[in-house]
């Protein structure tokens, strides 16, 4: 399953999705209802699961168009139920078990009640069960990912001997297909690995395919200033020169998803060569400062997220701002221009 949700982590979903379908991925795993209809109005065909939320009046528009939920409540059951029979079909859904995320799911030591009670709804499907995983990237969580698988095929178990075919079976997300084969069932939900954004989520020892950042974020300058020593760069002033100083305008701002927590501490290459953050970020600007880069011109072409040796990565700026690649590239707003090649 490749996970587009979040816009494709901020990558276009779209246009990833028609790639991904053509590359015959066998599930979409998207978090909103909205999500699955955005890709169904754009033709995509493939199976959808909508892994999240479910609110009351969205449950006829994932029906009718063909997008699998993903229950928790027994009232998510007699909602679909009721438009099953009111359509005169069986609605396939899956069911989330909690074997220790703590987040949603049917408790896995409720799991055989649950199971058991679904039988008297006969509109319906479970076609699948799916749990997730806390921390089975952590190499130290062993034990605890162990419990979870086991707590899983209970969960199994107890649902078909209740009588529910169990066509889809699966658990593990990117970190937990890589570092755990016991928890890859018969679907992996593949988020991150898709987008090559594993680099701040494995540990570094760890043993993975090899991963490419399927995303960059380029800019260029738009204006290159000299500037003599003493002067103030940016809002709030935290940052002067203290030599002559050749600095670059750079057309991104923290409203196109740029950290401004990277001000005075970020970087991007130009000309293959770092290039220090100075000043604030702002709405729509970002300095630069380039007076060691030889050449230096404007519309040279600015990398602000990249892959090649020196460039930052998303993980890069993730670190430096307190979090993980995976927010970086959900940030990026639609302002930014998706390109793809
Ligand atoms: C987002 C999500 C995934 C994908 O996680 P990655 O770490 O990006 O692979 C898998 N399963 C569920 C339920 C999710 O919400």
């Amino acid at each position: 399953m490749a996970v587009v949700k979040a816009d494709a982590y901020g990558h276009g979903v779209i246009a990833v999705a028609r790639r991904l379908e053509q590359e015959g991925v066998d599930w979409f795993g998207v978090a909103l209802p909205e999500e699955g209809l955005q890709l169904r109005n754009a033709g995509i065909n493939t199976p959808i699961l909508c892994l999240g939320g479910l609110w009351p009046g969205q449950d006829s528009g994932l029906v009718d168009n063909q997008i699998t939920p993903v229950v928790y409540k027994t009232s998510q059951l007699e909602a679909l139920d009721k438009i099953g029979r009111g359509r005169g079909i069986r609605v396939d859904l899956h069911v989330k078990i909690d074997t220790g995320m703590g987040r949603v799911g049917i408790p896995f030591d409720e799991a055989a009640e649950f199971a058991d009670a679904a039988r008297k709804f006969s509109n319906i499907c479970i076609d699948g069960l799916l749990t997730h995983f806390a921390a089975a990237e952590n190499p130290d969580e062993t034990a605890f990912t162990t419990q979870q698988i086991d707590r899983f095929d209970a969960a199994c178990e107890a649902f078909r001997l209740a009588g529910h075919s169990l066509t889809w079976i699966d658990l593990a997300n990117s970190p937990a297909a890589i570092t755990c084969p016991a928890a890859r069932g018969n679907l992996v939900r593949l988020g991150g690995a898709i987008y090559g954004l594993l680099d701040d989520i494995l540990p570094p020892a760890t043993e993975r395919p090899e991963l490419k950042a399927a995303l960059s974020l380029r800019s260029e300058i738009a204006y290159l200033r000299d500037v003599l020593p003493g002067e103030s760069v940016g809002y709030g002033r935290t940052f002067t020169t203290e030599r002559p100083t050749k600095i670059a305008l750079v057309p991104i701002g923290y409203a196109d998803g740029y950290p401004r927590g990277l001000s005075n501490i970020g970087f991007a290459t130009i000309r293959g060569t770092r290039a220090p953050i100075v000043g604030r970020i702002s709405m729509d600007w970002t300095m630069f400062d380039v007076t060691e880069i030889e050449g230096v011109t404007e519309a040279d072409e600015v990398v602000l997220i990249g892959s090649k040796e020196g460039e930052p990565t998303a993980a890069d700026i993730a670190r430096l701002v307190g979090t993980i690649g995976y927010e970086i590239t959900c940030g990026i707003t639609p302002r930014v221009p998706r390109v793809f090649r």
